[in-house]
């Protein structure tokens, strides 16, 4: 074969290759079509029926040189491209995206800002126990200039005999203690039909780890129009996590706050694994605020600061973490609430942070 037969070869495959490249992307194009159809239809985007019936068709038509398992091969992968490509239109139409609406979401409670740039906090008991342990922690937090108080009044506990929260009692313990120090509640609620009595007590509806998956509690906390906090559940992959926001705003709801408190990994030395890049995907594709929960991802006091620290370095909105009179005694979480003294250690420390590090 001369060079000039060589050339004139390359120069066809060069030319196929081009058509090849056209017909490909005109065929995504007709694919991306088919999966704004399906979506306004609600349908499902993957169809294997449907695949299986383009692959025989193709076999059926196929000359060679290629085997058909080759031709399969091949084709699967285009198949494949095309269903993500319909996957990332999915996820830009999602209302809770940065591409859908790129300035960030600010949620505003009691004259505070929640994800304007400036690093906010949570403090809290674990649970509410009585009103003179929620006053003891909200004078606390008062104290440091901060508006925000945290305590659980139902308490989705693992084990059914641990200590369950005092209920509609716990969220009016909160509300006494938070109105005498001028502070904004926020209190996990676990069942879609307390969210209208709850919403009388407390400013955030939070939903926890447990019930992030809960689609109806979902569905409720978005039609209540009331801020709520969104922990990621114990095993939710961030997409999971970004769908579970996107119940809530389908509703209307758009005062979201996303909040990692760690992932169940095999590590042992932590209570859960802290997903610290999370902070920063969640920033990236969606615009609500993100916080990190200290208390719950390490489950370890000596944590609380080094993460809460990471947590701001990498664009967290804010920290939450928990505060008791008494740990020792606390009927939740013993091992991990910060008392006073620890709290105050902690929070001149993150100060000093914060004033090193300002933006
Ligand atoms: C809580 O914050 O009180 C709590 C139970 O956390 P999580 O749902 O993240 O476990
Ligand atoms: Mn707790």
């Amino acid at each position: 074969m001369t060079n000039v037969e060589l050339d004139q070869l390359r120069k066809k495959v060069d030319e196929t290759n081009l058509q090849l490249l056209e017909l490909i992307n005109q065929r995504a194009e007709t694919v991306q079509e088919i999966g704004r159809v399906k979506e306004k239809q609600g349908m499902n985007r993957f169809e294997p029926v449907r695949e299986r019936a383009m692959l025989d068709l193709l076999k059926e038509h196929n000359k060679g040189p290629f085997l058909n398992s080759t031709i399969e091969h091949i084709f699967k992968e285009i198949f494949k491209a095309g269903l993500e490509l319909q996957k990332d239109d999915h996820r830009k139409a999602l209302l809770v995206s940065r591409k859908k609406k790129a300035d960030d979401t600010v949620v505003t409670l009691k004259g505070e800002s929640i994800g304007n740039g400036t690093p906010q906090f949570i403090f809290g008991p674990c649970a509410v126990e009585s009103f003179e342990q929620v006053d003891a922690v909200a004078e606390q937090v008062k104290a440091k200039g901060l508006k925000l108080l945290r305590g659980g009044a139902y308490k989705p506990r693992t084990s059914p005999y641990d200590f369950q929260g005092l209920g509609l009692e716990g969220l009016q313990i909160l509300k006494q203690a938070a109105d005498k120090h001028d502070l904004a509640v926020i209190s996990e609620i676990v069942n879609p039909a307390h969210i209208e009595e709850a919403a009388e007590y407390i400013d955030v509806i939070q939903i926890g780890a447990r019930n992030m998956q809960n689609f109806e509690l979902l569905k409720a906390a978005g039609a209540s129009k009331k801020p709520v906090l969104l922990k990621r559940g114990l095993s939710a992959t961030i997409d999971e996590f970004i769908n579970a926001a996107e119940y809530i705003m389908a509703q209307g709801n758009d005062q979201i706050i996303l909040c990692e408190r760690g992932i169940r990994t095999y590590e042992k030395a932590t209570r859960n694994t802290l997903d610290i890049s999370a902070v920063p995907i969640l920033k990236q594709e969606t615009h609500l605020p993100v916080f990190v929960d200290v208390t719950h991802s390490t489950g370890r006091r000596d944590l609380l600061l080094p993460t809460a620290k990471a947590a701001l370095a990498v664009g967290a909105d804010g920290v939450m973490a928990e505060v008791h009179p008494d740990p020792a005694v606390a009927l939740s979480d013993s091992a991990q609430q910060m008392n006073f003294e620890q709290f105050d250690h902690f929070w001149d420390a993150i100060q000093q942070y914060l004033g090193v590090h300002a933006k």
